[in-house]
């Protein structure tokens, strides 16, 4: 893109503190590194598209949140610490200034203070968790940005989605549903009438990471993923990598007081947990061993309120299908399959 060198220094040079680890981080043909010895390095890539992931009049500050968190989530269910950053932007030129009402183009809206805002949001977060953009790439196209994260975990320790066994204990990290009401009072003004509708809107923007929670799970948990589809679509990856299927008890699933409040009563809220996305809470399995200490484990930091709630149990797979599966309960009863199929496709009412 022309003009791509001072737009690089102007936006993204020298934003931050040198990290130790960073020998040279933009400004030359590759960054140069050091993971630390015995630590293995952990990396994850995620894109959002205009159109797509989000829309043109969204902001940007909430759009760099999001993207960045998500990937930073991927870091927390691996049980590993932030560490790098590249991004990949392909962005409209700058809309230039549009003067007497002159007809807009397709790409007006982006501009200097859309890129600014972006990247102030982004170096935020980033700051936050001591994450150093070490380069990435520039060009031309459709607004499109893609995150590369790396962050270090002590070799042979990170969390992966295969270790549960049958027995283990399945736990979520906090409260679920915030995130999903927020997402229906943006689709739907008419819920902004709602208890805590700002409130739960506000969650659903800027979702903390339980990056430090996930730290004091490491050599407790036997598997892990951070719930970015909703609990039940991210545990059934645990379940099909791992090979077995779960028990889980919706009455023992943490909401907060201001989601049972929105949907009305806690069952409500409870429902909307199983399936609520983009939490960044994560979902894990301890064996029984270890359930004690787990129990204790409480977050600390400037994360909201981190703690281990159990939530059912790893099981072995149903007799006639021998596939993994999510057995729901409800008041210690198994749901049946009609009103399971309800739920898990987030049917509002649901009455057993
Ligand atoms: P090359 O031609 O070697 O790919 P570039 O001109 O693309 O180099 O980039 C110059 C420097 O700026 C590189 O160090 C690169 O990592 C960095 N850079 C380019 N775009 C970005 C970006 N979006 N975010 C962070 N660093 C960037
Ligand atoms: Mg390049």
């Amino acid at each position: 893109m022309s003009g791509e060198f001072n737009l690089i220094d102007r936006y993204f040079s020298h934003r931050q503190e040198n990290r130790s680890d960073v020998q040279l981080a933009l400004g030359d043909d590759c960054a140069l590194l050091t993971v630390p010895t015995g630590y293995q390095l952990a990396v994850s890539t995620d894109t959002v598209v205009l159109g797509v992931h989000f829309l043109a009049d969204a902001n940007p500050a909430d759009i760099a949140y999001k993207a960045l968190m998500s990937n930073i989530s991927d870091l927390a269910a691996m049980g590993a610490t932030p560490a790098w950053l590249s991004m990949a932007i392909s962005m409209p030129k700058f809309a230039q200034e549009v003067e007497n009402n002159a007809t807009l183009g397709t790409d007006d809206w982006f501009t200097e203070n859309w890129l600014e805002a972006f990247c102030d949001s982004m170096f935020t977060l980033a700051n936050q968790h001591n994450l150093q953009l070490i380069g990435g790439d520039t060009t031309n196209g459709p607004l499109t940005i893609t995150f590369t994260i790396q962050g270090f975990v002590p070799s042979g320790q990170a969390m992966t989605r295969s270790g549960a066994k049958l027995g283990d204990w399945l736990y979520v990290s906090g409260n679920l549903g915030d995130s999903q009401a927020g997402l229906e009072v943006i689709l739907d003004p008419s819920k902004s009438n709602r208890p805590h509708a700002q409130y739960l809107v506000q969650q659903h923007f800027r979702a903390q990471s339980r990056i430090n929670f996930s730290q004091s799970l490491r050599g407790l948990a036997s598997s892990c993923i951070d719930i970015s589809d909703g609990l039940t679509s991210d545990l059934l990856h645990i379940l099909k990598r791992s090979n077995v299927s779960a028990r889980l008890n919706i009455d023992a699933l943490p909401v907060s007081i201001q989601s049972c409040d929105f949907y009305g009563s806690m069952a409500q809220a409870q429902q909307a947990a199983l399936t609520s996305g983009e939490e960044y809470e994560l979902c894990f399995t301890v064996p029984d061993q270890y359930k004690t200490e787990v129990d204790k484990l409480e977050a600390t930091s400037n994360e909201n309120f981190a703690k281990a709630y159990c939530i059912g149990r790893i099981i072995a797979h149903p007799e006639l299908t021998q596939q993994p599966e999510i057995q729901l309960y409800l008041d210690d009863k198994l749901l049946n399959s009609n009103n399971s199929s309800k739920l898990l496709t987030g049917f509002d009412h649901f009455k057993s």
